[in-house]
């Protein structure tokens, strides 16, 4: 990899992915463009040019690329089958975290269902809800490399799961087949869209709080609960999982973030007088 530094396709630069409006005329909406496509750890450079497909067939453009194994590839562009552009204009970043940091939702999928303690969604559903969120701000729609799927900590970075109900004996989509599954789905939840009135937005005062604004606050509630002593010998991860759960399902915003890391903080600092005492 190229040590976190972000780099890009050929031809590409011409987008910046916070802001820019992508190659989706048919969506006169944000929401078109600021659904993202995350690929992790992609083994075959194929089923990248296949997801590629997979999206432009839908409408969509905009793909995320943490660490592939080979990229740019020309079994990558065989298999784009013109839908090279994407491949030009993909990110590619070395980590998830990097990759969605300025999400403000992240949905992860996973072909075996119910594994991690997360919401989980079928693809029907999770495409009305990112669609819903990404009239507010960026969303991701994650996805697994082809041998071992994502890691427990790569779900962990996901606000829910979503799972395609395949046949449970043989669960396992072809990456590729699964991205169009979920593109589809897509450009259904966006077309419902376009054809209903805009969903209420927040007060401007209030922005949702990113990934990374979320990642700030998880990582003090833990030193914090540590802290406090809550664990009392436990090991925290079960703790952790539930309350991220409960954090994650909150749909907190920045303003609330940072009144919450204001109660940790006293908490903290009464912790250190409590413990000055002892
Ligand atoms: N052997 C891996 C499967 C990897 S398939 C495992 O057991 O986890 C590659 C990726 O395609 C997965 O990580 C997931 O993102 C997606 N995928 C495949 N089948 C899926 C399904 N039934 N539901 C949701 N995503 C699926």
């Amino acid at each position: 990899m190229d040590g976190g530094k972000e780099r890009r396709g050929a031809g590409a630069g011409a987008h910046s992915l916070t802001s820019a409006p992508m190659n989706t005329p048919e969506f006169p909406l944000p929401a078109a463009d600021r659904l993202r496509i995350v690929l992790v750890g992609t083994q075959h450079p194929g089923n990248i040019g296949a997801a590629a497909r997979a999206l432009k067939t839908m409408g969509l453009a905009r793909l995320v690329l943490v660490a592939p194994e080979q990229f740019p590839a020309e079994e990558a562009s065989r298999r784009a089958a013109g839908a090279d552009d994407l491949l030009a204009d993909a990110r590619v970043v070395a980590t998830l975290a990097e990759g969605v940091a300025d999400c403000r939702y992240v949905l992860g999928c996973t072909a075996r269902s119910r594994r991690v303690q997360l919401e989980e969604f079928e693809p029907r559903q999770a495409a009305a809800r990112a669609v819903t969120m990404a009239a507010q701000g960026e969303v991701a729609m994650v996805f697994g490399r082809e041998r071992t799927g994502l890691t427990n900590e790569e779900l962990q970075l996901c606000h829910a799961a979503v799972h395609i109900p395949a046949n449970p004996e043989y669960s396992s989509l072809n990456l590729a087949a699964a991205v169009q599954v979920l593109a589809y789905e897509l450009r259904l939840a966006l077309r419902g869209q376009a054809s209903s009135p805009a969903p209420e937005s927040r007060h401007p005062d209030d922005a949702p709080a990113s990934h990374a604004q979320l990642e700030g606050f998880f990582a003090q509630l833990g030193q914090t609960l540590d802290e406090i002593d809550f664990h009392k010998g436990r090991t925290p991860d079960s703790a952790m999982r539930k309350l991220r759960r409960l954090f994650l399902r909150a749909d907190l915003s920045e303003q609330e973030v940072r009144l919450l890391r204001g109660v940790l903080a006293d908490a903290q600092r009464m912790a250190r007088l409590a413990d000055g005492r002892t």
